[in-house]
């Protein structure tokens, strides 16, 4: 080790020997590159100025932004405030009241407690803070810019601290110009604010978005905290789990297999009410769940773990979401345990359907001034608009209609690289039958085709909505509207794509936790609305989308497409086979599964044989 650095100290000699090199970095510049860590976009503010008015027992907590957080993030609380040599204090690096001794690690209650998240934020923004203790007789008004100190003066105001920081990285061009969208960065900023407000529902919370409301969160006990967040939809998926052990305590809510979603979103685990990730422990709940949810389904769950603070280690990571356990595996059986004795006492059996979205509730709503009766379920899965026994004249001369109108369409846009061109089409006199209500049989140019039949309606549907929503888009005002039970984190995802929801033909409204469909493109049917929004969500969640168009068909193409199991008469099975061949690729669907089945004649030959 000596000899070590010795012969170290040996080698730099000669580079260091034109005169001593080394400084201590300026305060404001250590700020700066340590706030690299720790402010890494505007949620990072969120979540260090929110967590602090936690830590300050703070009864309600109310957080405004602009911009996504870019020009504005304000955090007010009615906690127990600071005093003026703290409120400077506070902004010094490593300055903390959190803890005294390196034992206080261990035993550590509160959210921060390394002292650094005021000073990095000052460090590369300009706060405005103003903070009161009830003993006090006026408050202090502190402006920081850039981490250097310019104004501190006497104030009046109430008990508590509010701290705004304005333009985040102003300084620092860089991080500024790596930011997302605003919809992504409000995405993490909301993510954040709910990880704490799930966390704390006897605090009451509220959040603004450029002056509209996203979230007011009055207290409460979890459940309501939950049903506040996400909506009444899910009140009746929430199955309590509570279970204590002599190393740890779970409570909390599983959502049943049913509500389980492909994208995750809903999953909240927290540790002594801080926020956590951790695969191995996920995975002890995703097991508790097994043979209840098909593959790549994820359960939602809000769970907490309560257990001894010298047993974890939160410190491994700077933005503490995860977390080391001293007998991780203990804990994961405990909470797969918990989670296994909860659905077996609320006798959750596998027998589901996952066609169904059961947690998007269809209610027509009354028409104005009409009476209004109690709201009935309005969604028949088994409606089939092609069932013989039920057709009316009318209904299959309407189908007719609607190929006839898919014909035409596809005629005056022909494709130049279509299989059959226009003339073909018109001496189309093909065989096409339906077999086993799933394929449509038909030939091509010497070969025997088996299509797909939901597949191909796809295609075609997909064909003709990306085009309509380039050109006019049929739209059809609904007398009733259709409601579908949200919430504002669902809502704000949806009012990103608004714009592209009305080029398809969708007039859609938002209440503070419903979504209000007026009219609706004219291939869909008010039935498909809560599907097609489930999708749209799931979508959104799983990928950032900036341009949602072809998203949008592909949903859309996909609900409303004839379905596997539906009979089609003769005629039907044609047009559908006839649209397909006529579009220019008509091979694979737009989710890129292959269309039909090509048999040639030299192949039933060779199996002749
Ligand atoms: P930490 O939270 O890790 O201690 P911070 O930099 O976030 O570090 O805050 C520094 C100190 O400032 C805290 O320890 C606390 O004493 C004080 N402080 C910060 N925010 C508030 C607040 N909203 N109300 C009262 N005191 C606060
Ligand atoms: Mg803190």
């Amino acid at each position: 080790m000596i000899l070590n650095s010795t012969i170290n100290f040996l080698l730099l000699q000669p580079m260091i020997s034109m005169g001593d090199v080394i400084q201590l970095l300026p305060d404001h510049v250590a700020n700066q590159i340590a706030a690299g860590e720790v402010v890494q976009r505007p949620a990072s503010v969120v979540k260090e100025l929110i967590e602090n008015a936690v830590d300050a027992k703070a009864n309600s907590i109310s957080l405004i932004i602009k911009d996504a957080g870019r020009t504005l993030i304000q955090v007010s609380d009615d906690g127990a405030g600071m005093s003026v040599t703290d409120l400077r204090m506070a902004f010094e690096r490593h300055a903390t009241s959190k803890i005294r001794t390196t034992e206080d690690i261990f035993s550590i209650q509160t959210k921060g407690f390394r002292g650094e998240a005021l000073a990095s934020i000052a460090a590369v923004a300009q706060v405005d803070a103003v903070s009161k203790r009830d003993q006090d007789e006026v408050a202090t008004r502190l402006i920081i810019e850039g981490g250097e100190v310019r104004d501190q003066v006497p104030r009046a105001a109430r008990t508590g601290t509010s701290i705004s920081v304005k333009n985040l990285f102003y300084n620092v061009p860089a991080r500024r110009n790596f930011l997302k969208s605003n919809q992504i960065e409000l995405k993490h900023i909301q993510d954040e604010f709910l990880r704490v407000a799930l966390a704390h529902e006897a605090i009451e919370f509220n959040f603004y978005h450029n002056d509209s409301e996203l979230y007011v969160l009055k207290k409460g006990n979890l459940k309501q905290r939950i049903i506040q967040v996400f909506g009444r939809k899910i009140e009746p998926q929430l199955v309590p789990v509570a279970e204590e052990t002599e190393i740890v305590s779970v409570k909390g809510f599983v959502g049943k297999p049913e509500s389980a979603k492909k994208a995750r979103g809903e999953q909240y685990f927290f540790v002594n009410n801080r926020f956590i990730k951790n695969n191995y422990l996920h995975k002890a709940i995703v097991d508790a769940f097994e043979h209840l949810l098909p593959n790549q389904y994820v359960p939602s769950y809000f769970l907490f773990l309560e257990i001894d603070p010298s047993k974890i280690d939160i410190n491994i990571h700077p933005t503490k979401t995860e977390i080391k356990f001293e007998d991780e595996y203990a804990i994961y059986a405990v909470l797969r345990a918990a989670v296994k004795h909860a659905l077996g006492q609320y006798n959750i059996t596998p027998s589901l359907d996952f066609d169904q979205n059961p947690d998007w509730a269809f209610i027509p709503s009354a028409p104005k001034g009409g009476t209004i009766k109690a709201p009935e379920i309005h969604v028949d899965r088994n409606y089939n608009p092609f069932e013989t026994s039920a057709n009316s004249y009318k209904e299959i001369q309407a189908t007719n209609d609607l190929y006839k109108s898919f014909s035409e369409f596809e005629l005056e846009n022909n494709h130049p690289e279509t299989i059959l061109d226009k003339a073909d089409f018109d001496s189309l006199e093909i065989n096409a039958f339906q077999w086993q209500n799933k394929y449509i049989v038909t030939h091509h140019k010497g070969e025997l085709l088996i299509i797909d039949q939901h597949r191909a309606h796809q295609l075609i549907l997909f064909e003709k909505l990306k085009k309509s929503s380039t050109e006019n888009a049929l739209s059809q005002r609904l007398l009733f509207p259709v409601e579908i039970i949200s919430n504002a984190t669902e809502i704000s995802q949806l009012k990103n794509i608004e714009t592209d929801l009305f080029r398809f033909g969708f007039d859609v409204e938002f209440t503070i936790d419903q979504i209000l469909v007026n009219a609706l493109p004219t291939e869909v049917e008010p039935e498909n609305v809560p599907g097609i929004f489930s999708d749209f969500l799931t979508d959104l969640e799983l990928h950032d989308k900036i341009s949602f168009e072809v998203e949008i068909a592909k949903i859309l193409a996909k609900n409303v497409a004839i379905k596997k199991g539906e009979g089609l008469l003769p005629e039907q099975a044609k047009h559908l086979a006839q649209q397909l061949l006529t579009l220019g690729e008509p091979n694979f669907s737009p989710y890129g599964k292959p269309v039909f089945v090509q048999i040639s004649e030299s192949e039933i030959i060779k199996k002749l044989n």
